[in-house]
């Protein structure tokens, strides 16, 4: 029997910790944790992720400090920005989002931010961190998961778990901590030989490619565990209804809008044969936001310097 990851209801759990201890440290500091965000440009796409992520901020007592750029902001003036809230004692985390215009030096301009409120994780710093086993910022996506999985008590130890995808984001730290948490990795990309024999070895699966139904029932082998991070927005009408196993509201949200949100897995051929697994929409998205928040908390308990402002 298939069980599903409820990421929705792990995320309300993260979220609902998240609350307690914003109050708690606006008690013992006389000041909320903070979270700066800094939006360039007008992707529509970003514009939803920032609303979001401002949304919960608000909603979990932690003050946030928008900063909106026009699509032609200079490098200088980011670097400008991001040094002001560097020195920000309101400011606990910074989270710069992605992507940047092309004409700004994306890596330099997460490097300039200070490894203390880098939340998002992407500083090699705390990439470092990461793999030296010392305590730092981990990408929200990737940590969301490790949490989801503790949460169902699904087993890790020993376990060999297979990434699918090698981004900074996702798929690298994803192997990280599953390397910490004492699985035997394998990180797999489009260069991969027999993906889906490789695959079918995983007692757990984690999915993060961006591509739509991409993992089939030939990619997992009874009972294993499967996480899929994929966010796709299918346009083909018979994709989607494949994709969405033929399911009359989501195909109708399909008639509507034009589209529908799926992942990399194709979750009607391979739900019966998992033993855990998370669904797209409800599973891995809604755990990015909770775990920002969880983040900025932790980088204001850890930031030293955490001073009443008046
Ligand atoms: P990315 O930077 O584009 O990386 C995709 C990875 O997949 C690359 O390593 C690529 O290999 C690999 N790949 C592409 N085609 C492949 C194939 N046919 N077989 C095997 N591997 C293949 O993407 P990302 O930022 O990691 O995101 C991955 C997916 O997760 C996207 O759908 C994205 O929207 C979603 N996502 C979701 C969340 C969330 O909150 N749920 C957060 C972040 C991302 P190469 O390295 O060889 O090119």
């Amino acid at each position: 029997m298939t069980n599903i990851l409820d990421g929705r209801a792990t995320a309300e759990a993260l979220r609902a910790e998240a609350t307690a201890a914003a109050a708690e440290i606006a008690a013992d500091h006389g000041r909320p944790p903070g979270l700066a965000v800094v939006l360039v440009g007008d992707d529509p796409a970003s514009r939803v992720y920032v609303g979001s992520k401002t949304r919960a901020s608000a909603e979990a007592g932690v003050a946030s400090f928008s900063h909106t750029l026009p699509a032609t902001a200079t490098a200088e003036e980011l670097f400008a920005l991001i040094d002001e809230l560097n020195a920000d004692e309101r400011v606990d985390g910074i989270l710069v989002q992605l992507p940047l215009p092309g004409h700004l030096p994306t890596r330099a301009l997460l490097e300039r931010i200070d490894p203390e409120k880098d939340i998002d994780g992407f500083h090699p710093i705390n990439v470092g961190r990461l793999w030296i086993d010392e305590e730092g910022f981990v990408p929200c996506t990737p940590a969301g998961i490790v949490e989801l999985l503790r949460r169902y008590d699904v087993p890790l130890s020993g376990q060999r778990a297979v990434v699918v995808g090698r981004s900074t984001i996702v798929g690298k730290p994803m192997a990280g901590l599953l390397v910490r948490a004492s699985c035997t990795v394998t990180v797999a990309h489009s260069k991969t030989r027999d993906l889906a024999g490789l695959c079918r070895q995983a007692d757990i699966l984690i999915a993060a490619v961006g591509r739509p139904g991409l993992v089939g029932a030939d990619f997992v082998r009874d009972g294993a565990v499967v996480v899929d991070v994929g966010m796709n927005r299918v346009t083909d009408r018979a994709l989607a209804e494949r994709l969405v196993g033929g399911d009359p509201k989501r195909l109708a949200a399909f008639d509507r809008n034009g589209s529908v949100l799926v992942g990399d897995v194709d979750f009607p051929a391979v739900a019966p044969k998992a033993g855990w697994i998370t669904p797209v929409p409800g599973g891995v998205g809604p755990l990015t936001v909770a775990m920002l928040l969880a983040n900025t908390v932790a980088a204001a308990r850890r930031r030293q310097t955490l001073q009443p402002v008046s």
